[in-house]
């Protein structure tokens, strides 16, 4: 069985939910998509029982800070592993070109030089380009420039067991980008909050979505499982009820908000 483990659901101001980000576990392997803004994404993966030594491949979306400043916690977390010779291997980090340059001088940066030398030696950061695919774990991902106006955004592609997945990233989906999503089993996109709940919300229509947007924007095109993640922490209502409630009654495959920690069968 492969699962999506959420790690976190948030846009970028955490809360109650961490930062959107989370690990696909296919026969022991985790491929880990993002890693949120801060050290909590290693309190979030012990609370799902994995493992940091067992996390040797990450992809990050793009270079927002709610998505990559988790990976600094996690590259100086396996300094320590390796000194106590807990963890083996490399981490391969994937991601576009300007994210690459980022991690490659930000650890340096933000990191004693005795662990930035130790993350010389495990990492290894490899550049996609657009429609670029790469086996990992004997699974074929093809990488893809979502076409955001707002920042340079890679989605990926990925059949896990003759079961197709598209991840879209954090940003409505550009209508570029349809043409993937005809007959996908599970495609993970964006939600910001309710369509009433919009202006409210200082919600930006460009690159965030409603509930109601985006299942008008995706039905009818045979998906059959709609995760929807990175809406705005909101204690006052429970965001799964209510967002699964409207997105059900509206569209023709299913959908799922999840919370952290939750786990989605593919
Ligand atoms: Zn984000």
């Amino acid at each position: 069985m492969t699962k999506i483990i959420m790690l976190g659901t948030a846009a970028a101001i955490a809360g109650k939910s961490y930062n959107t980000c989370f690990v696909i576990e296919n026969e022991n392997n985790y491929f880990l998509v993002d890693t949120g803004c801060s050290n909590r994404v290693l309190d979030n993966l012990k609370y799902a029982n994995i493992e940091l030594n067992k996390i040797h491949n990450v992809f990050i979306s793009h270079k927002h800070m709610d998505h990559l400043l988790g990976l600094f916690w996690i590259l100086r977390q396996i300094t320590i592993l390796i000194r106590k010779k807990e963890y083996n291997g490399k981490l391969n980090i994937y991601c576009n070109e300007e994210v690459s340059n980022i991690i490659m001088t930000l650890y340096k940066m933000l990191l004693r030089k005795s662990q930035a030398d130790i993350i010389d030696n495990f990492i290894n950061v490899i550049t996609v380009k657009d429609n670029e695919t790469k086996v990992i774990d004997g699974i074929k991902y093809t990488f893809f420039d979502t076409n955001s106006n707002e920042v340079n955004l890679y989605g990926f592609e990925a059949i896990i067991k003759n079961k197709k997945l598209v991840f879209l990233g954090d940003e409505k989906c550009n209508p570029i980008n349809y043409g993937r999503l005809y007959n996908v089993d599970c495609v993970m996109h964006e939600v910001f909050c309710l369509e009433k709940d919009k202006k409210q919300s200082g919600i930006s229509a460009s690159i965030h979505s409603s509930v109601e947007d985006v299942v008008n924007n995706l039905k009818g095109k045979q998906i059959k499982k709609l995760i929807l993640y990175h809406s705005k922490n909101n204690d006052k209502i429970d965001k799964k009820f209510e967002f699964e409630k409207v997105g059900n009654e509206l569209f023709d495959g299913k959908v799922i908000v999840p919370n952290d920690l939750e786990i989605i069968e593919l």
